[in-house]
């Protein structure tokens, strides 16, 4: 049978490999089948949970693995379990410091992702928040192609809208807050886009699926603001830090009309997998003159070298893995 997954493009490709054996599960180290949720898992139902998703890169001249911004991403974590009501056990920095241990006990020396989860793992049949057992875990992949194509994305305005703040809290990373991105991927796949833009209810540009947008208008840079809606993406605070010290003006945050995303300059997306990615087309129609934007091209760069600390470029924004407590951050 046919389903509409065949029909996508590059339906079943992932930058991903295997998942790695030892998982963080509530203050232990687990082996990878030992960390297995109930099929009867409250979040399994509801999508009750909120996660993370950090960056771990490998410099192969220093043979040393930094995390990107773990300590923002944790912080973030705890705030997503505050605005969804829920108790998370252990601190930002042990939070870290977890993190650090599990990439040394599956000792990876190649770039790597995190995926911090928090759900309610209860077996309760009853939709809720309170009262119904949670579980955090942390668990890793070694990334092993490009999250989204770094030489441009085509894409395409999703008929899905991004979920109000009045309907799913906007800045928790909620793992129910993803229906409405996965199938705006899929709606994008299946009409031949490599990626979706989605609006806000009243129709200003939110955010891309799983990233942030910003254009390039004329000298100005523009991106819409967290009250639109957006997830309060941890690489777009660096692409505004970047773009401010380069150009010496800040990021304008602003609603942002569809309309814009065709007579803007540039144009990109950016988020923890796939750091910064060009828009060459949207809706079929080129973003400046189809090629992928000088300044995005220069952040992409920037940004890498920043997750592998070799530009000495704000190393505060890395955490070392085998040489943590010698340079704790
Ligand atoms: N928006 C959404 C909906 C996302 O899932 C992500 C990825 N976490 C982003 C934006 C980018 O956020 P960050 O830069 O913190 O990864």
């Amino acid at each position: 049978m046919r389903t509409t997954t065949d029909r996508t493009k590059g339906a079943g490709a992932s930058p991903f490999g295997e998942p790695l054996p030892w998982v963080f599960v509530n203050s232990e180290f687990r082996r990878e089948p030992e960390s297995k949720i109930s099929v009867h898992a409250h979040a399994l139902t509801y999508g009750t949970g909120t996660f993370e998703g950090i960056r771990a890169t490998w410099n192969p001249k220093e043979r040393e693995l930094y995390l990107l911004e773990a300590a923002a991403h944790f912080e973030r974590l705890g705030r997503s379990a505050r605005v969804l009501g829920l108790p998370l056990p252990l601190s930002p920095p042990e939070l870290v410091r977890a993190s650090v241990e599990l990439l040394r006990r599956n000792e990876v020396r190649f770039d790597a992702y995190l995926r911090p989860l928090l759900v309610l793992a209860g077996e309760e049949l009853a939709v809720r928040m309170h009262g119904i057992g949670t579980r955090v875990s942390i668990s890793a992949w070694p990334i092993q192609g490009d999250y989204i194509d770094p030489a441009g994305v085509r894409c395409m305005i999703s008929s899905w809208r991004r979920a109000p703040d009045v309907t799913t809290p906007s800045r928790a990373k909620a793992t129910g807050g993803y229906l409405g991105p996965a199938l705006a991927k899929t709606e994008a796949a299946a009409a031949g886009y490599d990626e979706a833009i989605m609006l806000t209810v009243s129709g200003n540009v939110a955010e891309a699926t799983t990233s942030n947008v910003f254009a390039r208008r004329g000298r100005e840079w523009l991106t819409p603001p967290v009250t639109d809606d957006v997830l309060e993406g941890i690489t777009r605070d660096q692409v505004k830090t970047l773009l401010a010290e380069r150009t010496g003006r800040p990021v304008t945050e602003r609603s942002l009309h569809r309309s814009e995303l065709f007579v803007c300059d540039e144009l990109l997306l950016c988020g923890t997998a796939a750091l910064v990615v060009p828009v060459l087309e949207v809706d079929g129609r080129p973003v400046g003159d189809g090629m992928a934007g000088d300044m995005t091209r220069w952040l992409l760069g920037e940004l890498w070298s920043i997750a592998r600390r070799s530009n000495g470029r704000h190393e505060d924004w890395t955490t070392p893995v085998y040489g943590y407590g010698k340079d704790a951050r």
